[in-house]
Parts: structure tokens; C-alpha cells; sequence
């Protein structure tokens, strides 16, 4: 039945493109005509060859046994990844780093007073889920990179644990010294929690998952339904990535066998204070037994208690100590050398390690990529001769602090900057709609791609899919006028969270993250149940979201490969950092409005005139007001941006005209190698304040924040933290970054002209 049904949908398939094929072809950015009919014609073999039984399979075999760093299974599927490369006729090899990589040998978690409790610390098995069982090779729950201790305090519920959450409990007279906070899951990256935590003085951080975020509020619970059942943990680094992530003992270089550790000690990522995730099972008898005043409404989960902040009656106990040992970790590389600029590089990486089975984080998108690696070996055999070289990646070691990318990206960082044109990557795959994160540069570059592949469900392109889900979640009428009118949808910045870090963020190579979802929620992120079993009942499960990602991943990697003008464009680039400028406006702004209207009503008498005297409320102090600060160095490099994005426009759209003839006939290699060069010069060697290994100016995981982006950070961090001179001296910096950037664009665009 499955089987016909995939025949009918592959036969369907096949008519669309021919359809699409049959009228004019419409111009390919960077291209000319002639260059684009082949390429299209090279993009539709490529598109019929990806299989949702391959997929199935790879799914299969890679998700049926724990496979973390330093486990054997881990060894083993970077072998047979190797070996299916080998089989297709690739060159592939192994490349291994030493890591540090923390296992658990002792945990505890107790309620010691007013009554007793011992959490179980241990998912269970599942009957209908056959590898929920193998609990010897699972690795158990943990957050790795945690530091050891064995605390006992009062427990205080700290909701999410971000700052402004401390701000609300000083508001309401609780302190968090000396005590061990509770935090749910979510709002913020892991580890931020445990690093506020510790900053506010706390001993020990427990983070749970509430079911209002992921569990049987949100749905029913597995094997029933897709979401957390009450045993389920997330599991999760905890290492400080906003520092820098990779190895923690050889920061800024490859962790080589013979490469230079810092002492354990000296290393910089690891939290201060004992941290450990605990399930909503073993969470509500603590949570139960606070007492003190009642949480704030926005506070409170979907727990059957009345939430309480404490501190105490309830005392807890947290015990975490870990073998702190060093593991081999397995990349697997294959190159395949570019015809016309060899030393051109489209890089394209999934990691392959996993939690525990991680079906979908990373394996259903780590299948795809292979796919996509299976698809190209065909097409070499076809005659296929890409003009740039193709790099495909299966890093290992995403999961603990994206050790596989970044070892390898410091290790060959200086052929990286030489020759890296762009990163694309992936993470999980799962139903629903298309998404694009990354540099603004490329932005119409992937909306061109989008147009092109067929949704499965909808049979429409995921283009289109993506900008009526725009349209339909527009919540003003410029948001839907831009939704309707805009040529291209707009794509997210990155933060941090994979394996694209390393690549943009250090080392300034226009990087993308794709992916599909939407509609495949679930509550199994990083517990034994994100496995087999729940991927093929709950997400993509006929593989067919898994086949239009390695369409989508595969077109693009092709796109960049053979285009004779690489296409970047610039005034997406502009429009966005343009965006991001009068954010910082508004965030001044902002800042000042409430910090004088606090002021005011501290004056005023309000705070003490509206206190209920019988609840403890500590009024908020008077606050600084911020300054005005210059805008004019960012303002005066972005007015330069824009001309010169506008000037490289033009020249882009003539070398374009009578069917690309320019783009055919000339020689456009100095013309890219400035292109190749723009995501390079938006980076500063010294990096952000604070944390130099953050290189990029315009885009950087925020220091509180964790995965979620900073834009312009180092502007944005020094007006969010207060620190005056500090925005002025970055918005200086910033504006001289642009205006080099404009410069370069600038030459790249009369290069081009020179050619016309
Ligand atoms: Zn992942």
C-alpha cells in the first residue's frame, strides 16, 4: 500500500517538473541563459533521485542503538556513513579530534525536609517502543559539562531563570542565595539558567520540563501521542557556548592528538555551581512542597499544584559528579574537487551523533544529507562536473558543544578563509513548512531555491507554501502587505545552537540553516524516546519531508556550485542591517521612556502607596537613564551600504541582459573572490567584547540569550548591560566594518562593469 502510494506521488512528481520544464525557463540568478538550461536540467536529475525508503533505512540503521561521543555505536555509524560514501564511488575519509567529554558517575536529587523524596532520575521503558529498552548502552540523564558538587539548600522556583525573572523575584523579596533553584525548560538556552543562577548567588540549578511546554497540555502524552510523558528528560550541554563552544581545553584551534589543553581548571565554558535536568515526574513533589508566596499567573505550568516560589520549607540535596575524560570524536569528510575553480568551496554539514537515538535530532536530517552526497555520485557518473569544489560533512560531537564543527573549522581554519564560499547547514527534518536562518547575502539566493521544489503535501512549491503561513500568522497590516508584496520572504539572523557557529560566526563564511517542521510537534528533544519508534508514527512518517530537504539542500549546494557569478546580493543584506540599526534606536529609546517613567513613580509614590502591606514587595530603586548615543558613524556606513548594494545591483542585472553573454564569455574570477570575501570583512579579528572567539560584528548568539541571535551584538549587549562608553566605542567599530564592507561591494561592482 505505502509502496503505491510513494509510485503515484514520484509519477506525480516527475509531471510537475517536466511541466515546469515545458515553458520558458525562467533566468537563474548568476547564470547565463545557455549556463542555466543545463544546470536545470542537471537540478531535475538530481531532484528524481532521493528516496523515502533509502531514507527509512538510513533512519533505520543509524537510530537503532544509543550512539553519543565516545560510545561504540557512535564509531560505528561514522564508519558505515564512510562506507555508503565509499560505495557510491566518493572520496571520503575519517578525521578524528580528542575532546573533553564529561560523563555522569554519581547523581542524586532529593527532597531532604519537610518530607522525603528520591527522584528516580530514569526513563522508563516503553512496551510498543522496542529500543526503549536498552538501558545499558543509554547514556543517562544528565547536563553535560555541568560542574561537580554535592549541595543541599532551600529550593526556590525560578521559572524560566532568566535575568529578568530575578528581577521579578527581588521585586517580590525572594533571594536565591544559598538556595537551589528550580527552573522549567524553555525561554532561553539551557545554559543560561545555571549561569544566572550562579550569578545571584545560588548553590545548585535543577531544570525541569513543565508539561505546559511540552507536555500533556500540548497534547497526548507518547507512546499515545507525540509529547513528553511524565518520566521524559532533556537531556543537554550546559557548557557556556556564548564564549566560545568546541573543545573547552583548546579554545581557537583544532584538538589535535599533539595540540596544546588548557588544564581543566583553566577552562573557561564549564557552569559554577551543579546542574542536572530532572522530568516533570520527578519535579512536581518538589515543586508541591514549596511554600512562600504563590508564583506570578505567567509563571505557573500545567502541574497540578498551586505554584509556590519558596525559599523552603522545602530542602533539597543535589549530587552531580562526572568522569571527566577525553573521547575520540569521528568527522566524516568527502570531497568532490570543482572542475573550473577547485579552490572555490561549498561546504555542507549535519552532525550524526546523538543524545541517546535522536531518530530526529540529527539522524532524519543526517539521512537526507546522505541522500543528497548518493544523488551527486550519480550525477558524476552521468558526466555531471560541478565548476566549485563540494565538501560534505557528518560531524560528530553537535550535541555536547558543537565539538565536530568547530575542532574541524579551527583545524582548517586558514584554508577555510582562503577558500570557503559558503556553509549550508541542517539539523533534524521534520513535516511542514520550509525554514531558512542565515546570512542576509544569500537570502535571495535560498527564496530562488525554495521556488523550485514541490511540497509533498500541498504540491505546491515551498516557496509559496511558506509565504501564505506568513500571510496567515501576519499580525498588522504592514506585515501582511509586506508578506504579499515583497519579492522574497525574509530570513531569520543565526544565534547559535549547531554547527554553522563555528563557520559564521568565527570565521566569517556566509552560512545557511534549512530544515522543514511545523507540524510534527512533540515533547521527546533529547530523551530516550526521540527515537525510531516516534519518528515513524509522529513526524515525517512516509520520509517524504526527508526527500524534499535533500531536494531543496542538494539544488542549493548545486546552485552554488556550478553558478558562473556567485549570487550574492546586497540589498537584502542592507534592507536587514538597516532593520537592526533603528532596533537599536528603538531599544535606546525605549530603555530611556522606562527608566525615566520608574523614576517618576518612585517620586510619585507609587510603588509604596500600591504595596499590599500584608505581602512583601521591595519597591525597584532608581535608575540610571541612558544617554543619548551616536548613531552617526552606523548611520553614515549604512547610507554608504545601501549606495553601493544599489551600484553592485545594476551591474549585476546588465551582466544579465542578452541571455548573460557577459557571464559566459568573461573570466568573473576576481569578481567572486570579492564576493567570496564580503561575510569575511563583516568580522573583527579582536571579536566581541568580552569573548574575542565571536569574530562576526553583525550577527552573534547573545551572551544571555544562548541559541537566540544578537543583531549588531556588540552594540546591542553594551545598551542592554548598561554600559554607555562601551556602545559608543562598538557603534565607532561597527560603522568602520560596514564601510569596509560597502567598499568592497563597491570594487566588486566595478569589476563587473569593467567585464561589461
Ligand atoms: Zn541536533
Amino acid at each position: 500500500m505505502r509502496r503505491l502510494i510513494l509510485v503515484v506521488l514520484f509519477v506525480m512528481m516527475g509531471l510537475v517538473m517536466s511541466a515546469a520544464e515545458t515553458g520558458p525557463a525562467p533566468a537563474l540568478g548568476g547564470y547565463s541563459d545557455e549556463a542555466a538550461r543545463l544546470e536545470r536540467e542537471w537540478e531535475a536529475k538530481f531532484q528524481a533521485i532521493p528516496s523515502p525508503e533509502n531514507l527509512r533505512e538510513y533512519n533505520r540503521r543509524m537510530s537503532a542503538r544509543p550512539h553519543h561521543v565516545g560510545s561504540a555505536y557512535d564509531k560505528d555509524n561514522a564508519e558505515w556513513i564512510l562506507s555508503k560514501f565509499k560505495e557510491w564511488g566518493l572520496d571520503a575519509q575519517i578525521e578524528t579530534f580528542e575532546v573533553l567529554f564529561p560523563t555522569p558517575k554519581e547523581r542524586a536529587v532529593e527532597l531532604v525536609e519537610p518530607t522525603k523524596f528520591a527522584a528516580k532520575l530514569q526513563e522508563p521503558t516503553v512496551a510498543v517502543d522496542p529500543t526503549s529498552s536498552q538501558h545499558d548502552e543509554q547514556l543517562p540523564t544528565y547536563n553535560a559539562y555541568s560542574a561537580d558538587g554535592d549541595v543541599t539548600g532551600p529550593l526556590v522556583y525560578v521559572n524560566y531563570g532568566v535575568p529578568d525573572d530575578y528581577e521579578k523575584l527581588e521585586r517580590l523579596g525572594v533571594s536565591v542565595k544559598g538556595a537551589i533553584v528550580i527552573s522549567r525548560y524553555g525561554a532561553s538556552w539551557r545554559g543560561i539558567k545555571p549561569k544566572v543562577a550562579a550569578e545571584h548567588g545560588a548553590l545548585g540549578c535543577l531544570i525541569y520540563s513543565d508539561p505546559k511546554d511540552d507536555g500533556y497540555y500540548e497534547g497526548e502524552v507518547f507512546p499515545a501521542g507525540p509529547f513528553r510523558p511524565p518520566d521524559g528528560v532533556q537531556r543537554g550541554s550546559v557548557m557556556d557556548m556564548v564564549i566560545h563552544p568546541g573543545d573547552p581545553l583548546t579554545p581557537g584551534v583544532g584538538a589535535t592528538k599533539d595540540a596544546k589543553r588548557l588544564a581543566l581548571s583553566e577552562a573557561k565554558v564549564f557552569t559554577k555551581i551543579p546542574t542536572l535536568p530532572i522530568s516533570y515526574g520527578d519535579a512536581q513533589p518538589l515543586l508541591a512542597a514549596l511554600t512562600g508566596p504563590v508564583a506570578p499567573a505567567e509563571w505557573r505550568g500545567a502541574l497540578p499544584i498551586t505554584y509556590r516560589l519558596g525559599p523552603g520549607p522545602a530542602k533539597a540535596h543535589l549530587k552531580v559528579k562526572a568522569n571527566w575524560d577525553i573521547k575520540t570524536i569521528y568527522d566524516v569528510i568527502v570531497k568532490i574537487p570543482g572542475a573550473v575553480y577547485p579552490d572555490e568551496w561549498i561546504v555542507r554539514g549535519n552532525h550524526h551523533d546523538a543524545w541517546v537515538y535522536g531518530a530526529d535530532d540529527p539522524v532524519s536530517a543526517m539521512a537526507a544529507e546522505m541522500e543528497e552526497a548518493r544523488g551527486f555520485a550519480a550525477l558524476l557518473k552521468q558526466g555531471w562536473k560541478p565548476k566549485r569544489t563540494i565538501i560534505y560533512c557528518a560531524w560528530d560531537g553537535e550535541e555536547e558543544g558543537l565539538l565536530g564543527s568547530t575542532e574541524w573549522a579551527e583545524a582548517h581554519a586558514d584554508e577555510l578563509r582562503q577558500h570557503a564560499v559558503a556553509y549550508l547547514n541542517t539539523d533534524a527534518n521534520g513535516r511542514g513548512y520550509f525554514y531558512a536562518g542565515g546570512s542576509h547575502t544569500l537570502e535571495k539566493f535560498i527564496n530562488g531555491v525554495a521556488r523550485d521544489i514541490t511540497d509533498p503535501e500541498k504540491r505546491i512549491p515551498v516557496w509559496k507554501r511558506r509565504q501564505l503561513q506568513r500571510l496567515a500568522e501576519a499580525e498588522s497590516p504592514e506585515e501582511r502587505e509586506e508578506a504579499r508584496t515583497r519579492p522574497d520572504w525574509r530570513i531569520g539572523a543565526l544565534g547559535s545552537g549547531s554547527d554553522y557557529t563555528a563557520f559564521i560566526d568565527h570565521l566569517g563564511v556566509a552560512s545557511l540553516n534549512l530544515g522543514y517542521g511545523g507540524e510534527d510537534d512533540g515533547g521527546i528533544y533529547h530523551s530516550i524516546y526521540d527515537d525510531f519508534y516516534w519518528y515513524t508514527h509522529f513526524s515525517d512518517t512516509d520520509f517524504t519531508y526527508g526527500r524534499a530537504m535533500a531536494q531543496t539542500v542538494g539544488t542549493a549546494v548545486m546552485r552554488l556550485a556550478d553558478a558562473e557569478l556567485l549570487p550574492f546580493d546586497f540589498t537584502s543584506f542592507a534592507d536587514t542591517v538597516h532593520k537592526y540599526a533603528d532596533d537599536l534606536k528603538k531599544l535606546l529609546k525605549t530603555k530611556q521612556d522606562e527608566a525615566s517613567e520608574r523614576n517618576r513613580q518612585i517620586e510619585e509614590g507609587v510603588f509604596t502607596a500600591t504595596a499590599d502591606p500584608k505581602k512583601v514587595f521591595v519597591p525597584p530603586p532608581p535608575e540610571e537613564v541612558a544617554p543619548y548615543l551616536n548613531f552617526a558613524p552606523l548611520d553614515n556606513a549604512l547610507d554608504m551600504l545601501t549606495r553601493s548594494a544599489e551600484h553592485y545591483q545594476k551591474a549585476w542585472a546588465k551582466a544579465h541582459e542578452n541571455g548573460g553573454a557577459t557571464l559566459a564569455r568573461a573570466s568573473l574570477r576576481t569578481v567572486n573572490a570579492k564576493l567570496i570575501e564580503s561575510e569575511r570583512r563583516l568580522t573583527s579579528p579582536e571579536g566581541l567584547p568580552g569573548r574575542p572567539w565571536f569574530k562576526h560584528q553583525i550577527y552573534a548568539p547573545g551572551a544571555y540569550t544562548g541559541y537566540g541571535v544578537k543583531t549588531i551584538p556588540g552594540v546591542r549587549e553594551a545598551i542592554e548591560q548598561k554600559k554607555w562608553k562601551e556602545a559608543d566605542e562598538q557603534m565607532a567599530r561597527v560603522g568602520k566594518i560596514l564601510e569596509g564592507e560597502a567598499a568592497l561591494i563597491d570594487s566588486a561592482a566595478s569589476e563587473l562593469e569593467k567585464l561589461l
